[in-house]
């Protein structure tokens, strides 16, 4: 019998290697033992056999076994690194046998490189970073438990998104710390390693409420794509029980919002141009701006839209902040940034200590576009034709309030901003001259932060946000 002992868990390579030296030697799987043996307590069982010069001491293996076998070793199976080389010393009498997908052994296996992939996949979504307390430079750590052990397949992941950062990812097998430069793993920890909370815990809280929506609550779907597992890691989690509970009651409550009409604000203030004239004439003040919207015809967005969204904020603004237009909610309420979106910048606005009140807040398009699908009302990206056409009142607005700075939030409002299409990722966090010695700025659309499907890049996208509308306080002041 031969004992093969590996050097961890995850050992691949060491895996391979034997594999490798065992099927030239022509060893069967039945006469070899598969064990994990850390580094310290190695102990000898003998070489591994000799390769017979008559076999020739040549294989092909294919490229989608190795991928497999690479995902597959991660897997808590103790039986797994054995089942591989069953499946590798069948291949020599048996060159296609990774075809055969209905093959037990490979169907097997590929359900568990699936249930691997899984468990990354979760990985990525569920970690939650929170800040050591009295740590300089600042430190995140978040403690995660894996079904697998995917700590090392998925570490690329979280180095990639937080190059900038200093962290470390704490699971019971093993440990990641990255320091900014270089990535190092040690031995695994217990929950109580990790710090138990923090600020930006109730961030994932109201982000997370604010995004549930009821009309669309599926209990099933929701808990396969948040398996109750992963609950006690997330700081939000502990609102999904009442969100559940009161979901009939909102949804019956948005139902009756649905019919809400024009706000009186935007019938007063259409009824008293209708009176005073045409919106043809340059807006004078912010109010001729508010009426006009109701009444515009520039393009066809009036249609379907309850009513026009023009900006509001204080009329001397040094700040200015351009979205891209009213969603379902500000539609109704006929105000900008006042659904999910809007409870999000609000938040960021507070972090990054920018009062709301002393900024002036629109869009580049001021009436909702959108396509219903059964009740619900479907957001659609407006056309650069239409950004051109409704940049006239987001001019006059620029030219009545006359900030000193202008942020475009995604990239439909850097269009209409600058004029021209702008990169967001590769533009935000600068200052951008505009004409007038008005300063630019592009960043994030907070909508995005509420799309972003992996919880790590929302993390950072949402540091990222706070910074940007933070420098842009400070150059307004
Ligand atoms: Fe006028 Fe702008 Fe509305 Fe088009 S979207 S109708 S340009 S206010």
């Amino acid at each position: 019998m031969q004992v093969i002992r590996l050097a961890s868990e995850t050992d691949f390579a060491g895996w391979r290697a034997a594999a490798r030296r065992l099927r030239r030697a022509g060893t069967p799987p039945e006469a070899v033992v598969w064990m994990v043996t850390p580094d310290e307590v190695l102990m000898d069982d003998g070489p591994l056999p000799a390769v017979p010069t008559s076999t020739g001491g040549h294989f092909a293996v294919p490229r989608d076994f190795l991928e497999l076998a690479e995902t597959v070793v991660c897997h808590r199976s103790p039986e797994r690194f054995a089942r591989l080389y069953r499946l590798l010393w069948r291949m020599a009498s048996e060159p296609n046998l990774m075809k055969i997908v209905t093959d037990p052994e490979v169907a097997g296996l590929t359900d568990m490189a699936k249930a691997v992939s899984r468990a990354s996949h979760k990985m990525k979504a569920f970690v939650r970073f929170r800040k050591l307390e009295g740590e300089t430079p600042e430190t995140y750590a978040a403690w995660f438990e894996p079904p697998h052990r995917v700590l090392e397949r998925t570490a690329p992941f979280f180095i990639e998104r937080f190059a900038n950062m200093r962290f470390s990812i704490l699971t019971p097998d093993a440990t990641l710390l990255w320091d900014t430069r270089a990535a190092r793993f040690g031995p695994g920890a217990r929950a109580s390693d990790a710090p138990a909370d923090d600020v930006l815990e109730d961030f994932w809280r109201t982000y997370y409420a604010s995004t549930f929506n009821p009309a669309r609550l599926k209990v099933a779907a929701m808990t396969r794509e948040m398996p109750r597992a992963y609950w006690r890691n997330l700081p939000e989690a502990s609102l999904i029980p009442d969100l559940i509970a009161s979901a009939s009651a909102r949804t019956a409550q948005m139902v009756e919002q649905a019919a809400t009409q024009p706000s009186a604000r935007a019938r007063k203030a259409a009824a008293k141009l209708s009176r005073d004239g045409s919106f043809d004439d340059v807006p004078r003040d912010l109010e001729e701006v508010v009426a006009g919207v109701q009444i515009c015809r520039r393009c066809d967005l009036w249609r379907d839209a309850t009513q026009g969204v023009p900006g509001e904020g204080a009329v001397r603004a040094a700040l200015m902040f351009v979205g891209e237009q009213p969603g379902d909610q500000e539609d109704l309420a006929g105000k900008p940034f006042v659904g999910p979106a809007g409870v999000l910048f609000n938040q960021a606005l507070e972090k990054a200590g920018v009062p709301r009140e002393r900024t002036y807040v629109t869009n580049a398009v001021k009436h909702f576009k959108h396509e219903p699908r059964g009740k619900r009302r479907i957001h659609q990206t407006p056309t650069a034709g239409e950004v051109r056409a409704c940049r006239w009142w987001l001019d006059a607005e620029r030219r009545l309030v006359r900030p000193r700075v202008i942020v475009a939030l995604g990239a439909t409002a850097a269009l209409a901003v600058f004029g021209k299409p702008m990169p967001v990722a590769a533009s935000r966090g600068q200052a951008l001259p505009l004409p007038d010695q008005v300063q630019g700025m592009v960043t994030y659309h907070p909508s995005y932060l509420l799309r972003v499907p992996d919880e790590a890049t929302k993390a950072q996208a949402w540091k990222a946000f706070v910074a940007d509308l933070g420098m842009a306080w400070k150059l307004a002041g």
